[in-house]
């Protein structure tokens, strides 16, 4: 026998048993977002290497060790895009969306980075994306904080999840704050790990984001960002709580919170929870005006966010909120005997037509009543519509509730009403 393919470390196949679940959290997500009025967009999977290194920054994690790049025939340097941003920053100002315009925008999809995988982390993952461009004040930071609460209210987990807060100011107050981190890291330089050797000088703010527990410990006496905010940053961080405040969101403000990537300014934001380990935040965002120039566009404000849909999925399935999603079918029609079977298509077709939302099986393959009402209970059907030869030659059709046990024969013509009473 031929040795089998497996899949790549870290690219996951959702099977059959799992999409339910996803489809549920992915319609949920949707649902909330159009509630907002926002817009799809859809971006290619793969761009311009240079893309995401100019975007995301060349000292990040994400663009040094992350990446799949490679070259195309042509001898181009492509990337599998390990976020959405950038691509949608690109598509922005390439189609003329930007300049002038407001643009509430979402999008989903996957996403690949190369990294260890382990619970709640894959080289190949999916992220739900919101970017809004064109509005420069704390209210739309705030809404879209009220969306993504609004998200984990509808899945359920809303009690499961935190919300940290930041502002990390303009960029010229950064590069003070910077050069008084850098002091304050040269004077701790022996307890420094590699990396934040590494980038003390190039992106000490990065240093502030390590999971390194001893760093952690001097980080305690560092410099404050917030000591170091402009004016302005100051008066939308504070607009930004009041608005929070006032819709009864809760939040907690982690002066140490800076993000992964270099193009965010002002507000920064993150939604953790202990629930899944160390993997614990499953919804990053924040404020990044100054990109959309720095990609060669006008410039223009940009607020978003983008969650972890496997980290969201992990939640919802813990906490058991799956039993409404285990059901495939609705309907199941079982036949037996002469003809019966192209009166069972039909019959189906029928339903499918008058009642679209009902989701419809036939029983193929033959095999007696038993062995159909088994495959019924197995894709989890509610209702078995039974056509044997006697009632075919009829007009009937018999009209079994598979939960309740009871039956009853009823008239072809009168099917469609019985089952959209059934599943009012
Ligand atoms: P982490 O600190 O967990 O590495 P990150 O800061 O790199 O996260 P972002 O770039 O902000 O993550 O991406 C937004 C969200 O996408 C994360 O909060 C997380 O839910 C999800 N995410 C990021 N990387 C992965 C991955 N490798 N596998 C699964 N989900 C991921
Ligand atoms: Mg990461």
């Amino acid at each position: 026998m031929a040795k089998t393919i497996q899949a790549i470390r870290g690219m996951n196949d959702c099977l059959p048993t799992q999409s339910p679940l996803w489809q549920k959290v992915e319609g949920k997500v949707k649902q909330v977002i159009n509630a907002y009025g926002y817009s799809e967009i859809r971006m290619p999977i793969i761009e311009m290497t240079h893309l995401f290194s100019r975007a995301i920054g060349e000292v990040t994690d994400v663009v040094e060790k992350e990446m799949y790049t490679f070259e195309d025939r042509n001898g181009d340097s492509l990337t599998l895009r390990p976020e959405g941003t950038a691509g949608c920053v690109r598509a922005g100002i390439q189609n003329g969306l930007l300049y002038n315009q407001e643009q509430r925008l979402w999008y989903m999809g996957p996403m690949f980075r190369h990294e260890r995988p382990q619970k709640g982390r894959y080289r190949q993952f999916h992220q739900c994306g919101v970017e809004v461009f064109g509005l420069d004040g704390p209210d739309i930071d705030a809404e879209l904080i009220m969306m993504t609460a609004r998200i984990w209210r509808e899945l359920g987990i809303a009690q499961y999840v935190r919300l940290e807060l930041n502002s990390i100011g303009s960029p010229e107050a950064r590069a003070e704050y910077r050069t008084a981190l850098i002091a304050f890291l040269e004077q701790h330089e022996s307890v420094l790990d590699e990396d934040s050797k590494r980038r003390m000088y190039t992106n000490p703010l990065r240093v502030l984001d390590t999971k390194n527990p001893e760093i952690q410990a001097i980080l305690g006496d560092a410099p404050k960002l917030s000591e170091y905010l402009d004016n302005d940053s100051r008066v939308h961080f504070a607009g930004l709580c009041e608005l929070l405040d006032a819709v009864g969101i809760e939040y907690t403000v982690n002066e140490r919170l800076v993000r992964g990537l270099d193009y965010y300014n002002r507000t920064v934001f993150e939604w953790v929870t202990e629930s899944l380990g160390a993997q614990g935040t499953v919804c990053g965002g924040g404020r990044y005006d100054g990109l959309v120039e720095q990609m060669g566009g006008k410039a223009t404000s940009a607020v978003g966010f983008a969650m972890g849909l496997e980290r969201l999925v992990l939640m919802v399935e813990a906490l058991e909120l799956t039993d409404d999603v285990a059901r495939q079918v609705d309907v199941y029609i079982v036949t037996a005997g002469e003809g019966t079977l192209p009166a069972g298509v039909t019959l189906a077709e029928s339903v499918r037509e008058s009642l679209p939302t009902l989701r419809v099986m036939n029983h193929f393959g033959g095999g007696n009543f038993k062995k159909q009402f088994k495959r019924a209970d197995k894709v989890g059907a509610s209702v078995a519509l039974v056509l044997g030869e006697d009632e075919m030659a009829q007009q009937m059709v018999v009209f079994k509730d598979l939960n309740g046990g009871t039956q009853e024969t009823v008239l072809q013509s009168d099917v469609i009403e019985k089952l959209a009473y059934f599943f009012k």
